[in-house]
Order: C-alpha cells, then structure tokens, then sequence
C-alpha cells in the first residue's frame, strides 16, 4: 500500500475524547445512510459521512473535513462490500452524482427512501403514529430508462471537442456520456445529431466564462405512451445559422413531432430563457397518462417518470375520494395533470399555476380531453387563493371547496397559501410533495389548525437517486 494509505494514529484531546484529523486514515462500518445518500459510520463515537460508501459496507476512508460533532471522508478502499451492493449500471456515476443510490440494491433502495419519509414526518412534523399512516412503497418493476426527459450541457473538452454529457456533481465541468441509463435511447441519436451538425457547420458551444458561443444545452423530451419526440436546442441568441440541415437529420428520427429553439442570452445556470422559436412541427408534444392525454410545451414541468406518475395521481385520486358533486382547487397545477384526472370525477376543478405557458396547456388540455368543469388561472397560489377568499370568490362553492389538492415545487407551500386552505377548510386536502421534509413543515402547520392526517403513501418516482414523492390524505378534524 502507498505511503497516502498510512493509517495516521488519532489522538486524545485534553478531555480524552477522540480527536480526528484531516488526512486521518480510518476504517469504519457503514451504518446508515444520510438523507443525499452519502454513507454514515462511527469512529469512536464520531459520526463520519463517506460519500459513494453504502449501507452495510466495511471501508477505509480518508478524513477529508472536521466539524465539532462529525466530519466528511473520502472513501478509499473497499475492505468488505455490502451485502447490498450491485454493480452499477452506468460507468461515470460517481463522477455524475446523479445518481447517488446506484450502488444500492433497488430492494434498499426503497428501503432508504421509506425511512426517509418516516423520519422527516416524526421528526419535522411531529407525528408519533407514522408508521401506522404510512402505506408501503410503491417502486418500479425495472428501475431504469424511465425519464422521459432530459438536458445535456454542450461545451468543448481539453482537446477542443464538442462535447454533450452531464456536469460533473457540483461542478459545471462536462462528462461526456450519451449514454444515460435513466433515460431513453433516442437521446444518444439526438446527440449524435446535434454534435455532428455543430462540428461540421463550425456551430460554437457556448462557453460559460466568456459568455460567447452559441449552443448551450439540447433538451430532448419523449411521450412514453405516443412516441412523440421533441428536441429543443437551448441558444445563446435568436438565430440558429442552417438550421434547415439540422432540421432535415433530426426529422429522420422516429417520433420527431417537435424542433424548437428557445433562447438564453443571460449569464446563469438557470438552462431555460423565456422565449421559444419554432423551427419545425408543432409547438408541443402529445403524452397520454391513464385516458387523459397532455400537450407539453418545453417550458412546461411535465412530471420524468410516467409509469409512476400514474400511480402517483392514481392515490391522490384516490385520496381525493370523489362521487361527482365535488368542487376541488388544484394548487400548483402545472399543464393540469391532476386537475383533469380529477375533473372526471368531480362537479368542478380550479387549477392556479404560475407559469403562463403550463396554463396555456391546460387549457387546451381541458379541452382536447372534452372536459368543460375545469378552469385555470395564472398566478402565484399564495397569491390566487387569498385573493379569491378576500374577494367572497365568484361563487360560494369557490369559497368552500370540498377537496384542496396542493402539489408544491420542493420548497413547499407558502404560509399565505396553507392560512387560506384552513380558513376555506375543505373536508379533504390531498398534499402531493417531492420534498418530504417541506411536506412535514407544511403538514405540521396543517395538523396545528384542525386537520389530521390520514394516510401517506410514497411512490418512488426517481430510481438510482435519492428523490421520493409522497401523497398524503388529510382531513378535518371534528374536534377542533
Ligand atoms: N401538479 C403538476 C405540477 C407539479 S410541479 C404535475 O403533477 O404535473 C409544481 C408546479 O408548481 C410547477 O408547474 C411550477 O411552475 C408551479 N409553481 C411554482 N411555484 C408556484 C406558486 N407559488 N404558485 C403556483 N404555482 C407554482
């Protein structure tokens, strides 16, 4: 072994407890997991994170940082792997981080992800009875190639090739990868595509630092159900030079019903600008989830994984526990997924959403779906609602909903919003969270102002990584 390898002897503080150094060496058992799925084991009473470490490994690790209580190791060497442990799929998922749970049985996986929940529902939101609330995990039968969407950054390497790929965790340095086995296959030809139209055309990337260059990202997004294909080339500027002859190659791909432009001429790491330019076909692709079927726009949150999302929106309907006379508000309502899944079902659906083009969708897909009770409106729901309740509504029924379904990007719900959903107090509120530790805050708030919750179920919606989405039923308490 290398003189790196050394094991450097900890030594005692005054107090006698340990003291651990950077550049300590130590070897450690995994014990558990941390919420980024980071590996957790103890060297005499203090708590090492060792990122790519998993649960039930022996490994060597090289103290990277100290804190008072814990420090961050870097993982050396493997002395005993897991018993849960698999080869994982993808050859630079270290580097990527994408995926911090590949090296995990999917078993554990869900393992994982339950417990995480289950502890931020207890721990956060103060509930005692969580296991009893908590329905079993749903996962998914093959726990790869399930996204239906993604983003590949394009710049140069060291040897000035165009290259396309992911960045590297926390960094903005490119790995190049077609290949990424969450996603579809028609990515890698897209890229192909793209890159080859570029070096041949002498098509500059973009370049972060200089803020020059042209192409920054290739967004590619595919109807599962309708083999729909959109490619939407993110640039920084309005015009793509011979944008015919990439138009002509991309064409030849099966399912190609959507080229678009969409420009980003701003310093950020935000991908998307506002404005979209269509090159060829239509401004949308079509996807359907159960018998409902969905325009999405580029700009549009469309959820990654549909056999999940079935699933998912199945319970919240489910939770939702309509017969047909209900009136519901869908908050946070997006392209009005949920909102026409449960508009089948109820008298009359309101959805808010704050992206104009999502509501733009919505619409249409009220209407392509021939549904008539579901109205849209654009704005922030801490906004909407409030306004609404301030204003007596347009009718009664607006004021008083029988059913409140919230689906909250991960920072969760606005305190403005939830005060209104308790002053409105409709019988049922349906949370839909991909973020269960805002989920149990809001929850809290919840449960502290007459409601009570029900059920929770997960739904693993991201395989490989340590994402998990939660519905949960809550309803009015009748002791207040
Ligand atoms: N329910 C939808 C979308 C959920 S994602 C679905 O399942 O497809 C969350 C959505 O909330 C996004 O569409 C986002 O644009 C929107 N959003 C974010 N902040 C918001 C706010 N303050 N008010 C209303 N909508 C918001």
């Amino acid at each position: 072994m290398g003189k790196k390898n050394t094991k450097r002897a900890a030594s005692r503080k005054d107090d006698g407890a340990w003291h651990f150094q950077k550049d300590d060496m130590l070897e450690l058992s995994i014990e558990d997991m941390g919420i980024d799925g980071e590996g957790i084991g103890k060297a005499d009473g203090v708590t090492f994170f060792v990122k790519d470490a998993v649960i039930g490994d022996r490994v060597r690790v090289k103290v990277m940082k100290m804190k008072k209580n814990y420090g961050y190791a870097r993982l050396t060497e493997i002395v005993e792997p897991s018993p849960y442990r698999v080869k994982p799929r993808c050859e630079c998922h270290r580097q990527c981080g994408g995926c911090q749970l590949q090296a995990l049985s999917y078993e554990k996986q869900l393992e994982f992800k339950e417990r995480k929940v289950r502890n931020n529902l207890s721990r956060i939101g103060g509930f005692d009875n969580v296991e009893a609330l908590m329905e079993p995990i749903l996962g998914m039968e093959e726990p790869f190639y399930y996204r239906n969407k993604a983003q590949f950054p394009v710049g140069r390497n060291k040897e000035g090739r165009i290259v396309a790929g992911f960045y590297a965790s926390r960094t903005h340095s490119i790995i190049p990868t077609r290949r990424c086995h969450l996603g579809d296959s028609v990515n890698e030809r897209v890229l192909e595509i793209v890159i080859g139209f570029m070096e041949r055309q002498g098509i500059e990337p973009y370049e972060e630092q200089s803020g020059t260059g042209l192409v920054r990202h290739v967004l590619v997004r595919k109807g599962f159900a309708t083999g729909e294909v959109m490619v939407c080339l993110v640039i920084n500027g309005r015009r793509l030079p011979v944008a015919e002859l990439l138009v002509d190659e991309l064409c030849k791909l099966d399912g190609m019903t959507s080229i678009m432009l969409n420009v980003n001429e701003k310093n950020t790491n935000v991908i998307l600008g506002e404005e979209l330019i269509l090159l060829w076909g239509k401004e949308y692709i079509t996807d359907t989830i159960g018998d409902i079927r969905y325009r999405i726009s580029p700009l549009s949150f469309y959820q990654v994984n549909p056999v999940q999302t079935k699933k998912l929106y199945e319970t919240a309907l489910e939770y939702a526990g309509l017969s047909g006379t209900e009136t519901v508000w869908d908050l946070y309502c997006g392209i009005g997924t949920i909102s026409l899944f449960l508009a089948r079902k109820a008298r009359r659906v309101y959805g808010v959403e704050v992206v104009e083009k999502a509501v733009e969708n919505a619409r249409d897909n009220a209407k392509i779906n021939g549904l008539s009770n579901a109205e849209f409106f654009v704005g922030k729901a801490e906004e909407v609602l409030p306004e609404f309740y301030a204003r007596g509504g347009r009718n009664g029924e607006m004021l008083h909903p029988d059913v409140i379904v919230v689906d909250p990007p991960r920072k969760g719900c606005d305190e403005r919003c939830l005060e209104t959903i308790v002053k409105m107090g409709p019988g049922r509120v349906v949370y839909v969270s991909c973020d269960s530790a805002t989920l149990a805050r809001d929850l809290k708030y919840l449960c502290g102002n007459g409601y009570e919750l029900v059920k929770a179920q997960a739904v693993d919606m991201f395989p490989q990584t340590v994402g998990i989405e939660v519905v949960c039923l809550l309803s009015k308490s009748h002791v207040e």
